[in-house]
C-alpha cells in the first residue's frame, strides 16, 4: 500500500499553512552513560515552550536499525515510502552539486582511483586527493573526453575523490552495472545493461565503458590518481508531486543544493536566497525568504544542515551550539502564524558516532488539535513521553495535512 496514492482521493485544499522544520540529524547519543544528548544538552527555552504546548514523539525515518542517508531520510518526512521512491546515487551526487538534470540525462558517481600495474584496483580512493587536486585532474579529463558517440560528457568536481559524471544525449537508460568492484586487488568491472534486452541501457554501457578507457588513456602519466570507478547511474526519477497527490503548494527553504534537489523532485518550489550571509546554514536569509514568500504558499519545508556535519566532525559543543541557534530564530518563525509547525530530524548523527545512525529522532507537532501530553522539551528521553508514541516511515506527511484541516475521511 502507499499511502502518499491514497491522500490523492481525500486531501482537501484550504488556506491553512504548514511550517515543517528538518533540522538535519538532530537525533544524538550521550557522551557518556547517563549523560545528556546533544538536544538535551541544548538551552532551548523557546523549543522547550512549544513542546510543552505540543505533541511529541520519535520517528524512525525509514525503518528500524537503518541509518538512512539524507535522501531516503528526507523523502520519508516527505511522505514518499524511501524504499519504493528511490533516487540513484548519481542523480543525489549531481542534485547536490546543483547540476541541472533533464529527464532523459543519466548522472554517475565517480572516484578517482589508483590501479596498480596489473589493472588491478590499489586505492578505491586515490589516496583521497584534495578537492584542488580533483579540479586539476578533472580538467585534464574535460580536455580529453568531451562527447562519446552522440553523448555529451559533463563533469563535475564534488570534493576529494569525488566526482559527477553527467551523460547527454538520446536513447540513454540507466539499468546498468557499477564499474566499481567496491574493493581492492581486483580489476575494476565492465558496465553492463542488467537486462541485455534493454538497448537504452546498453548504450549507457558502452558509452562508460568507453569513457573508463579513455580516462586511464588520458591519466596515464599521473602517478596517483590513474584510473577511475563509476556507480550509481541514474535519471531523476519522476515522483508524484506533492500538488497531485496533497493539493499542496510547497516550497523549500534550503542553502545546500542536495537539499533544494529532493525538494524539488517532489514538486516543491526553492526559494531563491539572497546572498551575504555568512553563516552556511543562513539562518536569516532563510526566515527573510519565509517572510517575502509567506503568502505565495501553503507549506514551507526549511532546513538547517549544520547541526548535521557538527555531528559528522564529532562536534558535540559545536552541534549543541546550532541547536541553540536555531532556538533563537524560532520565536521569529512562530510570529508567522503558521496553523500546524512540525519539527524533527531526517536521521540523528551522533557526535560520538560521527556518522549517520539509525536512532530514532524527536519529533514534535504543534497545531490546533493536540491532546495533552508528558513531554516538556524536544529531547530524545522527553519525546519518548509523547502522545505520537514511536512513528515509523513516511507517515509525518498524513499527520501534517491531518492537522492541518487538509484531509478528510477515508472511506466510508
Ligand atoms: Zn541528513
Amino acid at each position: 500500500m502507499d499511502l502518499l496514492l491514497e491522500l490523492k482521493e481525500i486531501h482537501k485544499k484550504t488556506p491553512s499553512k504548514i511550517l515543517l522544520v528538518v533540522l538535519d540529524g538532530v537525533g544524538g547519543l550521550p557522551r557518556e552513560p547517563g549523560g545528556p544528548t546533544e538536544l538535551a544538552a541544548a538551552h532551548t527555552p523557546n523549543l522547550d515552550r512549544l513542546a510543552a504546548e505540543a505533541n511529541l514523539g520519535l520517528f524512525t525515518p525509514v525503518a528500524p536499525g537503518i541509518a538512512p542517508g539524507s535522501g531516503p531520510g528526507h523523502l520519508s518526512i516527505f511522505g514518499y515510502d524511501p524504499f519504493k521512491y528511490r533516487v540513484g546515487r548519481g542523480v543525489l551526487s549531481a542534485l547536490g552539486l546543483g547540476v541541472p538534470l533533464g529527464s532523459d540525462d543519466v548522472a554517475v558517481r565517480g572516484n578517482f582511483a589508483t590501479l596498480a600495474p596489473d589493472g588491478t584496483v590499489k586505492d578505491r580512493r586515490a589516496g583521497r586527493p584534495s578537492t584542488e587536486e580533483n579540479r586539476r585532474v578533472l580538467s585534464k579529463l574535460r580536455a580529453a573526453i568531451s562527447a562519446i558517440e552522440d553523448v555529451r560528457i559533463d563533469l563535475y568536481t564534488e570534493s576529494e575523490h569525488r566526482f559527477a559524471l553527467v551523460l547527454r544525449g538520446p536513447g540513454l537508460g540507466d539499468r546498468v552495472t557499477d564499474t566499481d568492484p567496491q574493493t581492492t586487488g581486483v580489476p575494476p568491472r565492465e558496465a553492463r545493461a542488467e537486462d541485455p534486452a534493454d538497448e537504452r541501457s546498453a548504450k549507457t554501457a558502452r558509452i562508460l565503458n568507453r569513457f573508463v578507457e579513455l580516462a586511464r588513456e588520458a591519466l596515464k602519466d599521473e602517478p596517483v590518481i590513474n584510473g577511475v570507478l563509476l556507480r550509481g547511474a541514474s535519471k531523476k526519477p519522476a515522483f508524484p508531486t506533492l500538488g497531485e497527490v496533497a493539493g499542496l503548494t510547497p516550497a523549500a527553504v534550503a542553502s545546500y543544493p542536495m537539499y533544494r534537489g529532493v525538494a524539488e523532485l517532489v514538486g516543491m518550489v526553492p526559494l531563491p536566497l539572497s546572498e551575504g550571509e555568512e553563516d552556511p546554514d543562513r539562518p536569516r536569509t532563510k526566515l527573510e525568504a519565509l517572510k517575502v514568500h509567506w503568502s505565495d504558499y501553503d507549506f514551507f519545508y526549511l532546513h538547517f544542515k549544520k547541526t548535521d556535519s557538527k555531528g559528522e566532525d564529532g562536534d558535540f559543543e559545536g552541534k549543541v551550539a546550532r541547536i541553540e541557534l536555531f532556538d533563537a530564530l524560532l520565536p521569529e518563525l512562530l510570529a508567522l502564524s503558521p496553523d500546524v509547525v512540525l519539527i524533527t530530524g531526517d536521521h540523528s548523527t551522533p557526535a560520538v558516532f560521527r556518522a549517520h545512525s539509525w536512532h530514532p529522532v524527536p519529533v514534535l507537532l504543534w497545531g490546533p488539535y493536540l491532546r495533552t501530553d508528558a513531554a516538556r522539551r524536544f529531547t530524545e528521553d522527553e519525546a519518548v513521553k509523547g502522545s505520537l508514541g514511536h512513528l515509523v516511515g513516511p507517515v509525518l506527511l498524513p499527520l501534517m495535512l491531518a492537522q492541518a484541516g487538509k484531509l478528510q475521511k477515508y472511506g466510508a
